[in-house]
């Protein structure tokens, strides 16, 4: 039977996510990970960490599903767990959440991403301002709900943006602004000053602020500063997290949002036709990890510091410009002159003939910009720090043969 195109491919087609004869195009991290296996290259694509998280939270896991905790957990998650992230924001960030009214468990910062799109976009004059290079899920998501994408540059050395072009971004037609700090792929910690202008803005054209905070516990040499931190932003922020990155279980897919009952309650309302509830006996194994002491919170941050340096350093070695990050699992470096010498066109030629040449695989930044803003980014490339030091320092050493 012929396809039919819906709604979505209308939408996905202006946000450039089908290919030329309409259909899906796998995501970028689907395909360099299919390229990774083909050729045996270490995969320095897809943020995934090659090793386990605490044990304490793989045996609570295990715990409960031995224990028969295996059937749908409540809608809004397990209290367990709303309990332990009402903690977490209260501990960390002197967030004050009510358990029970403004928490909501997802299925990963995907989902909650997702419903909250759909749950607060009215039609297709409303626009979702986001911060570009994003986070590719946020076209996708934001093209389901059909709504408009306005994106605001983030510029080198630094990829902060422009107070300028985020004041001319946001208008009375935005209806949420959505902030990913710590950044993926730029490695980027939004400033004070940035999340103020953020904060002004939604209160001066009534939009909500959304945030997505995977990466809240990996920023380095600094403590993360949450939006909602601001009592004035919080009537109208919804803050997402997820225990796939703190844990390194990102197949586990728990991931929430926090926020005034009113705004929750709204995603709510859509989250329970999406997926209704997930990861039963996962969600009291996160609880246990949310718990963990601020030692192993600490130590995660500066632990994958040092992997950023060891892959900053192979990445010189090979040729690469890099722009140190300040948080989160990536580092993006300029392969400029490694293009000129190998006689490639651009990064996405790079990083396709990567795998098969070098053994390593990672991701264009060009996947994360709309169509018509690539060449900005043409250069650009984003690794993985995430992996074992052996990893990278294999990852280096076949990189610095590349380039000779
Ligand atoms: N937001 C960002 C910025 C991410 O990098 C990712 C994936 N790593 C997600 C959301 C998705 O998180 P989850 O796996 O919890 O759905
Ligand atoms: N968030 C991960 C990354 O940026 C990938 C998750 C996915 O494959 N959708 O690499």
């Amino acid at each position: 039977m012929r396809h039919v195109p819906g709604a979505w491919s209308r939408a996905a087609r202006g946000a450039g996510l089908l290919g030329p004869d309409g259909t899906g195009i796998p995501t970028i991290f689907a395909e360099m990970s299919a390229l990774a296996v083909e050729h045996g290259a270490i995969n320095l694509g897809q943020g995934f960490p090659d090793e386990d998280g605490p044990a304490v939270v793989l045996e609570a896991a295990r715990a409960a599903i031995a224990s028969g905790g295996n059937q749908y957990p409540p809608g809004r998650g397990t209290p367990d767990l709303r309990a332990a992230i009402s903690e977490h924001q209260a501990r960390f960030y002197g967030i004050p959440v009510d358990p029970d009214r403004e928490v909501l468990v997802t299925a990963g910062a995907t989902e909650a991403l997702a419903a909250t799109l759909l749950a607060l976009i009215d039609g297709p004059d409303d626009e979702v301002v986001v911060f570009e290079p994003y986070y590719d899920a946020y076209a996708a998501c934001v093209a389901l709900a059909g709504a408009r994408l306005v994106t605001v540059p983030l510029r080198r050395p630094d990829f902060q943006p422009d107070a300028d072009d985020l004041r001319r971004a946001v208008t009375d037609r935005t209806r949420v602004i959505l902030v990913n700090d710590p950044h993926n792929p730029t490695g980027a910690v939004l400033t004070e000053e940035v999340l103020d202008e953020v904060v002004r803005l939604a209160a001066r054209h009534d939009a909500v602020i959304v945030t997505d905070e995977v990466y809240e516990h990996l920023v380095f040499g600094a403590t993360h500063a949450p939006i909602a931190r601001r009592e004035e932003a919080r009537e109208r922020t919804l803050t997402i997290s997820s225990g796939g990155k703190t844990f390194s279980t990102t197949g586990w897919k728990i991931g929430w949002v926090t926020g005034p009952a009113e705004l929750v309650d709204a995603v709510l309302a859509v989250k329970q036709w999406l997926t209704y509830v997930n990861g039963g006996p996962f969600q009291p194994a996160i609880a246990v990890g949310l718990h963990l002491d601020d030692g192993f919170f600490a130590g995660l941050a500066s632990t994958l510091a040092d992997k950023h340096e060891v892959l900053a350093a192979g990445l010189r070695a090979a040729g690469f410009d890099v722009i140190p990050p300040r948080g989160g699992y990536f580092t993006v470096a300029d392969a400029a002159d490694l293009c000129d010498r190998l006689g490639v066109a651009d990064a996405d030629a790079l990083c396709r003939l990567m795998p098969a040449r070098a053994g390593v695989a990672a991701i264009p930044l060009t996947a994360f910009v709309t169509p018509e803003h690539r060449q900005d980014y043409a250069t650009l490339v984003r690794f993985a720090a995430c992996k074992r030091v052996d990893v990278i320092e294999e990852a280096s050493a076949r990189l610095a043969a590349l380039g000779r």
